[in-house]
């Protein structure tokens, strides 16, 4: 039996964070600021996309909240 959660109470939004490589710009961003995302098997883990707010650039990060709030 699987328990499948359609909200949650009082959740808390997992921030990440994101140094950009093209222009040296550092932010941090929500899942709602992601593109795309690919879960990358081999790796174990899943990669998030999200343009970069300074350049636009867009580059994978690993999805590894840095907090919640
Ligand atoms: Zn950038």
């Amino acid at each position: 039996m699987a328990i499948k959660i359609i909200k949650e109470s009082g959740q808390k939004k997992a921030i990440y964070f994101k140094h950009c490589n093209r222009c040296g710009c550092e932010f941090e961003f929500s899942m709602e600021d992601v593109k795309s995302t690919f879960d990358d098997q081999r790796e174990g883990y899943v990669v998030l996309y999200v343009p970069c707010p300074h350049c636009g650039d867009t580059t994978g990060v690993e999805k590894k909240p840095i907090r919640y709030e």
